[in-house]
């Protein structure tokens, strides 16, 4: 059987009608999983079948079966730790970049995805203020853009201490300081512990989560040898952004790399009312950023961007015979851990071409704006107290004691009307809101609102 439209055609088409349906469903259905994953596997799971069955008939199976066990996440309702909802033309362009079906990790191989994720490069480079000549991996998320930032980073600082980690690995190298602020994001450690970082010395934070410079310069000037630095923009639960041009300032003072950590609050920069926040962030050497999370593009792809092309590529770069022909210097492949890649770049290219720059400042204000109308609307319920100051899309909220707190959580979570999640911000148990969906709009603001006062008020479940 070749490859022939025809051979497609009945999967696809069923795949566009469980979409629709779906995406239908989206706006009003509960926000939770109704079933488990358990119940899930039970259904299609068990030992392979001997046989095959038609493409068709495989998808409506996987779509019956896994529909019960999705959470509404695409919600405008849904503000759970920090994710977003796809936009429509990243979604599409998603679907065709599997379609397509690029390996897209060499420019000469694969031209047209490569140019797109290019243009979608240099698009966010000057939407993010950040200097044109920096490389640009599309990556899977931050965790991974942080392992690709802090990668660059350890080549340099070893590379200037006259230590080749590439050719002779950590043994016996200079040891590597890293230095980040007390609330930064576990990713960071992950990605140092991948790189044999280990973990970093935490430096002292402020009643936001931000790093103090003070600390951050006497521990700097504790130490010498090969240092990095690792900054924040948008912490976890208050929202809140480093000081990056005292912090910057200081550490570079050391000669230290510095990396930023904005998942989500690195898109500050591209609104003109917002950018405040991210001042002096340019003058770092390598930022991590996420578009599946405030772009709102599908899972998964992060964003690594990197001051220094010659670091990144000394770090993540491969050449190899069986590429000859292909391989030019600065290849997709070259500022990613990935050798075989999906591209990345191109729901980015599309979410930026369907918003253009003022579309997506917007839709950065617009979801702060809608944080702003959330903690308003939650000060004024009996007995809530929103504990942090909200500049960005995130609030937490406290309603009393610790056990109060828990016990609204999860009251909210069974009434499933919205989804916030729970968690434990200096040492109080909070009520977390992360507002990260595009499609969040008044009424459902005002339908969260509701869902928040009425489970604050019932001593037992909702009826
Ligand atoms: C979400 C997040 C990460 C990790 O991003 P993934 O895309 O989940 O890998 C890192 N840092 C911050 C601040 C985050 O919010």
């Amino acid at each position: 059987m070749t490859a022939r439209w025809e051979v497609f055609a009945p999967a696809l088409d069923r795949a566009l009608v469980h979409a629709r349906h779906w995406l239908t469903s989206v706006p009003d259905r509960p926000i939770p999983a109704q079933t488990t994953a358990d119940a899930v596997l039970a259904s299609i799971g068990g030992p392979l079948p001997d046989d095959g069955r038609a493409p068709e008939l495989v998808i409506d199976e996987l779509a019956a079966a896994v529909e019960p066990g999705l959470m509404a996440i695409g919600s405008g309702r849904f503000f759970g730790w920090v994710m977003g909802g796809s936009q429509p033309a990243p979604l599409a362009a998603d679907w065709l970049t599997s379609t397509w079906d690029q390996n897209s990790a060499m420019r000469a191989a694969t031209p047209g995805t490569a140019a797109v994720e290019e243009a979608a490069a240099t698009w966010l480079l000057d939407l993010l203020g950040l200097p044109g000549s920096a490389d640009v991996g599309f990556a899977t998320g931050a965790t991974t853009a942080n392992f690709i930032g802090l990668g660059a980073a350890r080549h340099q600082v070893l590379a200037d201490a006259g230590w080749d980690v590439e050719t002779a690995g950590l043994t016996g190298a200079p040891r590597v300081r890293v230095l980040a602020g007390a609330e930064r994001h576990g990713s960071v450690d992950l990605a140092l512990r991948y790189l044999g970082l280990g973990t970093p010395t935490a430096v002292a934070a402020d009643d936001q989560g931000r790093i103090r410079v003070a600390d951050l310069a006497r521990e700097l000037a504790a130490g010498d040898g090969p240092t990095i630095v690792c900054l924040q923009a948008g912490n976890l639960h208050s929202g809140a952004f480093d000081p990056f041009g005292e912090a910057i300032a200081v550490a570079h003072a050391h000669g230290a790399w510095v990396h930023v950590d904005g998942a989500f609050g690195l898109w500050a920069a591209a609104s003109p009312r917002l950018r405040v926040l991210v001042d002096g962030y340019a003058a770092a050497d390598s930022w991590a950023t996420d578009a599946h999370k405030t772009l709102n593009v599908p899972y998964d792809c992060g964003v690594a961007i990197i001051a220094r092309p010659d670091a990144v590529r000394a770090a993540f770069s491969l050449q190899t015979a069986y590429f000859a022909g292909f391989q030019g210097a600065g290849e997709p492949m070259d500022k990613v851990p990935e050798m075989s890649r999906r591209a990345r770049g191109v729901p980015v290219w599309a979410a930026l071409r369907a918003l253009g720059r003022r579309g997506v400042a917007e839709l950065v204000e617009g979801l702060v704006d809608r944080a702003h109308q959330l903690a308003e609307g939650i000060a004024r319920i009996d007995g809530a107290e929103i504990v942090n100051d909200v500049e960005f899309t995130q609030v937490c909220v406290t309603f009393g004691s610790d056990e109060r707190t828990r016990e609204v959580t999860e009251r909210l979570l069974a009434d499933g009307a919205t989804w916030m999640s729970g968690s434990r911000w200096r040492d109080r148990a909070v009520l977390r809101i992360s507002v990260s969906n595009w499609s969040t709009d008044d009424e459902d603001v005002a339908l969260s609102l509701e869902a928040v006062r009425r489970t604050a008020a019932g001593p037992g479940p909702a009826a």
